[in-house]
């Protein structure tokens, strides 16, 4: 049986994008290429529930790109940032600033928490340009209270930078309504697509925080030499700085147009309710998560504790019964816990689904924990 991917991306892929991966990659300057990416452009507004106004960028390269190309276009040496931190990929982000000569605050929460609206308000007494957080950490399967940290910036005037790589298309986060100016995400994750693109959306406010530096970004990632090459795309018309991966943008193309016809809020709703079916599994198997409380547990992925007397060759046992789950990644927890993703077009597959259950028990029983793999399983199928 081929193995079933239910790591936090790479995701399983649609029947349609899947398909679409025999496209030929078209040269660059194609008319039909560039229209497109031009409409790729268009729904990754709708899909990020953002405005007109705002710049959707999509380059090359992973979502560890698409954090460096948020960070250096709208902060630069001298200036303060504070970095809201809740696991590994927020360290991640606080490492890029530093890189760029950015004076980092971090506010850090231990493992299975996030800091609360009101921790953020008394830690921009640091008076910082900009304010970075990760909506959903994939290391602990937290999922920060975005609307209330993005109130609690709002006053402040300074910039709201959100990774959302292991958020968008699988959790609320309109970037417009919240008022975030950068949020950025890659394609591998809840947006069900193939590896190999960062995506990057500014608003009018990060284009401008571009235009301020005076030290600006690396070349590769720089708004400035990709805006006129974005806008000309949507134009219709061919431009060129550095070479477009024309082939994953006809994937994305697909992809982005298989959610818009499903309805962004029907989409994260998908992930709610496959969130809750495979919970219920988890239930059955006795299984607690890394975070605290249900409120903060993610839609996209689950991080979970070992049970007493399973190793953390839990996965290893999982691949052999054809389910590739993840291992721990927080460096404060690694061998104590382990991952499941449940984001992209796997949230439509109740049967994926209770398969990954069905493997987890009959694994933790073959390790020697006591289960019922089998009750676990009728959980998943009727959880409504
Ligand atoms: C996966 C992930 C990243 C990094 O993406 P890569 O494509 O592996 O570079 C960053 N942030 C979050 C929240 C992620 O889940």
């Amino acid at each position: 049986m081929t193995p079933l991917l239910m790591i936090p991306g790479p995701v399983e892929l649609s029947p349609a994008v899947r398909a679409s991966l025999e496209i030929r990659p078209a040269a660059h300057t194609a008319p039909a290429f560039i229209r497109t990416f031009g409409e790729a452009l268009r729904d990754l507004r709708t899909v990020f529930q953002a405005g007109a106004d705002h710049q959707p960028f999509v380059v090359a390269g992973s979502g560890t790109l698409a954090m460096e190309m948020a960070a250096t276009n709208v902060v630069g040496p001298g200036d303060r940032a504070l970095v809201i931190e809740t696991g590994y990929f927020s360290a991640r982000m606080a490492e890029i600033l530093r890189r760029r000569g950015v004076v980092v605050t971090v506010l850090a929460a231990e493992p299975g928490h996030a800091p609360s609206p009101a921790e953020v308000v008394a830690a921009l007494d640091a008076a910082p340009n900009a304010v970075f957080v990760t909506h959903v950490d994939t290391s602990t399967g937290v999922r920060v209270d975005l609307a209330g940290i993005a109130a609690a910036v709002r006053p402040s005037g300074a910039l709201l930078v959100v990774d959302g790589v292991c958020s968008v298309a699988g959790e609320a986060a309109g970037q417009t309504a919240l008022g975030i100016d950068v949020l950025l995400t890659a394609s591998q994750k809840a947006l069900s697509l193939p590896p190999g693109l960062a995506i990057v959306v500014a608003s009018p406010r990060a284009l401008a925080a571009r235009a301020r530096l005076t030290a600006p970004p690396p070349l590769t990632v720089d708004f400035d030499q990709w805006l006129p090459v974005h806008r000309a795309y949507e134009e219709g018309r061919p431009s060129y700085f550095a070479t477009p991966a024309t082939g994953l943008v006809a994937t994305l193309a697909v992809g982005l147009a298989e959610l818009v016809a499903e309805g962004v809020d029907a989409a994260i709703g998908r992930h709610v309710r496959a969130a809750r079916a495979i919970r219920a599994g988890f239930d059955v198997l006795g299984l607690r998560g890394v975070p605290v409380d249900a409120g903060l547990a993610a839609n996209t992925l689950s991080a979970l504790w070992l049970p007493p007397g399973v190793g953390p060759d839990l996965p290893a046992r999982l691949a052999d019964r054809g389910v590739v789950v993840a291992g721990g990644l927080h460096p404060a927890i690694r061998p104590r816990y382990f991952r499941i993703g449940h984001l992209g077009w796997v949230t439509s597959q109740p049967e994926a689904l209770a398969r990954t259950v069905r493997a987890l028990g009959d694994a933790l029983e073959a390790a020697g924990y006591p289960c019922d793999p089998h009750r676990a399983e009728a959980a998943v199928r009727s959880a409504d």
